[in-house]
């Protein structure tokens, strides 16, 4: 594993029986790393296996098969320290920040809790360290006595990072945690994401199908279809110059804010809906929505290629 890497996922598959003999294959074959202080966003249509991939990398779930090391370490074969230490140096962001919080705890309580687990501290140290906590994700030691009913969405999910960074993590996987929020927060709480990782050094995973967010936070975007990984590259090359058809059509969909520019915008649209992942396509998965399919696209599966520097794209056109 490259030194610079603190997450390595290789060949992860997670697959779920859903009954007669079917198998619901959610993470098909996945790979890819994240380095130290970096973000990967991880974009693709809802049903595509990102949140399940998130939750497998976070040990929520046993692998099928493959593997995900964190700091070197497999994380679905570590020993009972390594596997604490983990889960303190792990941590996620939920897309719901209602449902996430126990609304029987006080904003105290729940910022509170991971610290119990994993420090040892005083009364005062902790109660310092929760008004600490949430004057960094912007609200104030009033909030600590309330109760989640009593905040807006965008507070609720600044509870939810403060719950997050209460236990000095080094990674965060962020399940679409803006998609709940009203569009006036959305940027406030990716603003704050950006702040904390400058901060801290934190490296994201950060879940979305909205790829205007992606853009803005990530260093590199991974392109999820099907359980697959279909373009993965440097955010701007991947919004610049998408190679994979299905990237190409994504990326087509965004609004752009000028005007003129967005009369003219040519948009690629997605036929057919998103097959289901207990029987997909043989060969390529996208091929029955693909404008470009071929013969071979049916029968056989692409590989993901390195085509240029760090960029790679799953397609029999290149
Ligand atoms: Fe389209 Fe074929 Fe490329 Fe799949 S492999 S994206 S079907 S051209």
């Amino acid at each position: 594993m490259a030194k610079e890497n603190l997450v390595e996922v290789v060949n992860l598959k997670k697959y779920f029986n859903v009954g007669k003999n079917k198998v619901l294959k959610a993470v098909d074959d996945v790979s890819f790393n994240i380095k130290r202080g970096e973000t990967l966003g991880l974009v693709g249509e809802s049903g595509c296996g990102k949140t399940t991939c998130g939750r497998t990398i976070l040990g929520l779930y046993d692998a099928t098969d493959g593997h995900v090391y964190f700091d070197g370490k497999d994380v679905h074969a570590m020993g009972k320290k390594d596997k604490l230490n983990f889960k303190k140096d792990a941590q996620m962001i939920f897309q719901d920040p209602y449902a996430s919080l126990d609304p029987r705890m006080t904003i105290g309580e729940i910022i509170g809790e991971g610290m119990d687990v994993h420090f040892n501290l005083s009364n005062k140290e902790r109660e310092e360290k929760i008004n600490e906590l949430l004057h960094t994700v912007g609200l104030n030691q009033e909030h600590a006595s309330r109760f989640p009913h009593e905040l807006s969405g965008g507070q609720r999910q600044r509870i939810g990072i403060a719950r997050a960074l209460a236990v000095e993590p080094k990674f965060i996987v962020c399940d679409e945690p803006i998609s709940a929020l009203d569009v006036s927060i959305q940027a406030q709480i990716v603003n704050l994401l950006i702040k904390l990782q400058n901060e801290m050094g934190l490296a994201y995973l950060f879940i979305s199908h909205d790829l205007s967010m992606v853009k803005h936070i990530s260093d590199r975007v991974g392109v999820m279809y099907l359980g697959s990984i279909v373009e993965l590259a440097p955010s701007a090359n991947i919004y610049k110059k998408p190679l994979h058809p299905y990237t190409k059509a994504l990326i087509s969909a965004i609004p752009i804010p000028d005007p003129k520019i967005e009369d003219t915008r040519k948009r690629i649209k997605l036929e057919g809906e998103v097959p289901s992942p207990i029987n997909p396509p043989a060969g390529c998965k996208f091929n029955k929505r693909c404008v470009y399919a071929m013969d071979k696209c049916s029968q056989i599966t692409p590989e993901l290629k390195e085509l240029e520097k760090d960029h790679f794209v799953a397609c029999h056109l290149y």
